[in-house]
């Protein structure tokens, strides 16, 4: 079969095509045709080594396709999605059974691979990490990236304002059509004293944010006292250690360093989180927006791209489909 392959950490162009024996499936596992797999930015951090990787190995986290060998535990021809499972980038996949979502008949496998690692993430970050309600202003960093335009659908629906941060007036342009409320750009903005002025000098309930290193003092002067700030990624960099006493000073503040592993660590909380999002994009409250679809072999572009800043929404790579 054909897949990306990872023999060293590095730029992009160290995301190899290559030919490669089928997977051996354990006990537990299914084999999975994969029609489309989904491009995060956690696939960047382990290609360039802000991860640990463990080499040579197959990236990609989630995706979606046909399962053609169920082993006696899922009839061979049921369409699925999974979000946490190494070795996306290829053909074909041998995955525990339990970590498969099975797909809705209205809902394809084109899209169910855009939603689900993004989407869930955006579900458990106003859910789980902080319970985003009613009257709340929340901070949104990289308001128009593939995580931060459903962050924003999400909050809308639950009737929060959406203050949003994103680097040019395209991207802007399509943070307010995700719902945002107020659009920063925070490359030519002090985002600081905008949140300040759009909430009576108060500061946000909550800020999301994703760019880490270059943003993360400017979070915590956004917010008010005890608000939560919900650090969940780091596309500019790794964040240094933080003094707790910060916290205490800036107003009781409450700190949380979330990832997606611990949210579907189970079949429950998988099955949980995963029904909620379809639900939601069955009842248009969750709208996809997909950039970019490329081929298999073009997955270092496809890398590339996503760290030019330049992408918005959506990255895919079509693999069988
Ligand atoms: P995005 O589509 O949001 O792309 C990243 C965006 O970050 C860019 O488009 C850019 O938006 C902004 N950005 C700001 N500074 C930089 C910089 N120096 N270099 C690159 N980008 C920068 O990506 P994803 O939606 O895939 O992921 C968003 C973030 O969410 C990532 O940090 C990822 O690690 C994190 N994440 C965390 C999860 C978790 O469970 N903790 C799960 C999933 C994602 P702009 O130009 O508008 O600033």
């Amino acid at each position: 079969m054909q897949a990306i392959q990872l023999f060293s950490q590095g730029s992009p162009e160290v995301l190899e095509l290559k030919e490669i024996a089928m997977p051996v499936l354990k006990h537990g596992e299914v084999l999975v045709q994969v029609d489309y797999a989904g491009i995060n930015y956690a696939d960047v951090y382990q290609r360039n080594g802000q991860n640990p990787a463990s080499l040579p190995c197959i990236p990609g986290a989630e995706g979606a396709g046909t399962v053609v060998e169920g082993n006696g535990v899922l009839p061979s021809g049921t369409r699925v999605a999974w979000l946490s499972q190494p070795g996306s980038y290829a053909e074909y996949l041998a995955i525990p059974a339990w970590k498969l979502i099975a797909l809705p008949e209205y809902l394809s496998t084109c899209n169910a691979a855009a939603a689900m690692l993004q989407a869930v993430t955006a579900q458990y970050l106003c859910e789980t990490s902080y319970r985003a309600q009613a009257g709340d202003t929340a901070l949104v960093h990289a308001g128009a990236g593939g995580v931060g335009l459903l962050l924003t659908q999400i909050l809308k629906h639950k009737a929060a304002r959406v203050i949003s941060t994103v680097s040019t007036a395209e991207k802007a342009r399509l943070s307010q059509a995700a719902g945002a409320d107020h659009v920063v750009l925070y490359t030519e903005t002090d985002f600081v004293s905008a949140v300040k002025d759009m909430t009576q000098q108060q500061g946000v309930h909550v800020v999301y944010d994703s760019v880490g290193l270059h943003t993360y003092l400017a979070s915590m002067a956004s917010l008010r006292p005890l608000g939560s700030l919900v650090l969940f990624g780091q596309s500019s960099g790794n964040v240094p250690p933080i003094d707790p006493m910060q916290l205490c000073r800036q107003g009781s503040l409450f700190l949380t360093r979330p990832t997606l592993a611990h949210h579907v660590a189970d079949a429950g909380s998988l099955q949980y989180r995963g029904l909620r999002i379809f639900t939601w994009l069955r009842e248009g409250i969750l709208d996809l927006r997909i950039n970019q679809i490329y081929p298999l072999e073009q997955a270092a572009q496809a890398h590339a791209d996503l760290e030019s800043r330049q992408t918005t929404g959506k990255l895919l790579l079509a693999v069988s489909a």
